[in-house]
């Protein structure tokens, strides 16, 4: 379709979409304050779209782009909100001029991909006018961002660009872990200590490299046999069944599979000092198991502090900083993790809320300014 009739569909929906989705009506369901959110519905393409943009305060919101087939839209919904906070927090404490922003495409990422859909999507994402950047997320590919990067600059994560985030992030969380290391044994190494990682995918195959040159005693799980066992023999670890991680005798949980694996159910099995991963939200409620880590005395490194090597790629892909240089961004990652640790301990919070607070108050900041 012609550029400027596809312009004219989107002005339409627009006036519809606004009032489908107020900024007022969102904070009274969800009292999350988002500036603006954007249905993105695209009938030639079948694009069923959500755009959530939580905040513009420290720049232009930036979140990668999620296709999941969700069991109803209310949950698509429930999961941009949340996940495009979550992108404000990591973008602010990382100190990253950006926002915070996330969409999901609604839809079976294995069967109802086209480059018309992502076309459609790009479209929506050129008519917030820079406001919102995506990047990839789960069930979406650099090469599906070619299609959407016809329609918008507003991209980052395009194939031969700074490519896959994850070996930065991988550095990052290996960071956050030395600096937890400091503060529950008295020194960052690593020599030695038993980590357990959960998954051993993009991420987490980077991170037991670095473990494995620090002579780190490593277990291994995750449900891909022959992943496991690719990574257990090239690093030599041991390996156990996925449900028998929690019980392995360790030092450091790594959880690098999927979220809330920090629960009422696993923090009993486990007789870990740290918790340090790259997989997002591992506390099941932040609230309870934050407290209940503490009062146990396991330091958890929060998980959007660590991880947020992902997010600094894509940044140093839009300011076209070198490689070293987004390394060094990771590297920094040490000291903010010791600064929230310190913050933790001084006011007797859990690390989790901490790393709120830190956040939180960089936003302020900002918004004052
Ligand atoms: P990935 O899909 O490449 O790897 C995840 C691995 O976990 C897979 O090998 C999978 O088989 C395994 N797994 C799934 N369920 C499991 C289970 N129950 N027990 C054991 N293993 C299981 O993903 P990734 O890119 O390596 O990301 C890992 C985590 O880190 C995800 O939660 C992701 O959201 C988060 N994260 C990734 C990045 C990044 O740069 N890739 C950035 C920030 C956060």
């Amino acid at each position: 379709m012609h550029t400027f009739e596809r312009s004219l569909k989107i002005m339409d929906k627009q006036s519809d979409l606004i009032k489908n989705s107020s900024a007022n009506q969102l904070t009274d369901l969800f009292g999350m304050n988002h500036e603006k959110v954007l249905i993105c519905q695209d009938k030639d393409s079948g694009l069923k779209a959500i755009i959530a943009i939580h905040s513009t305060t420290c720049g232009p919101a930036l979140g990668g782009t999620r296709m999941w087939k969700y069991a109803s839209d209310m949950d698509a919904l429930k999961d941009v909100l949340r996940l495009s906070r979550g992108m404000s927090y990591k973008n602010a404490i990382s100190g990253l001029n950006l926002g915070g922003g996330k969409a999901v495409i609604i839809g079976d990422s294995k069967t109802q991909k086209s480059a018309n859909l992502f076309r459609a999507f790009g479209d929506f994402i050129e008519s917030l006018n820079g406001d919102y950047i995506t990047s990839e997320d789960v069930g979406i590919s650099p090469d599906d961002m070619i299609h959407v990067a016809k329609q918008t600059k507003h991209v980052t994560g395009l194939p031969g660009k700074k490519g896959d985030p994850s070996p930065v992030t991988a550095f990052g969380v290996y960071m956050g872990m030395k600096a937890a290391a400091k503060s529950q044994f008295g020194n960052d190494s690593l020599q030695g200590k038993k980590i357990a990682v959960q998954g051993v995918g993009h991420v987490g195959e980077y991170l037991v490299e670095y473990l494995h040159k620090e002579g780190a005693n490593i277990t291994l799980t995750d449900i891909n046999d022959s992943l496991l066992s690719k990574v257990s023999k090239r690093f030599n670890c041991n390996i156990v069944n996925p449900d028998e991680i929690y019980d392995v005798d360790m030092d450091i949980y790594a959880p690098c599979a999927l979220g809330a694996t920090v629960n009422d159910s696993t923090i009993p099995r486990m007789n870990c000092s740290i918790i340090a991963g790259a997989a997002n939200n591992q506390l099941e409620n932040e609230n309870i198991h934050g407290s209940v880590l503490m009062n146990k005395g396991v330091l958890y490194a929060p998980d959007y502090l660590i991880n947020a090597g992902g997010v600094m790629n894509c940044y140093a892909e839009l300011h076209d900083f070198s490689n070293e240089k987004v390394m060094q961004m990771a590297e920094n990652i040490y000291q903010t993790t010791a600064e929230i640790i310190n913050h933790s301990k001084n006011n007797n919070i859990p690390t989790f809320l901490a790393a709120n607070q830190k956040a939180e108050e960089r936003l302020k900041k900002e918004s004052s300014k």
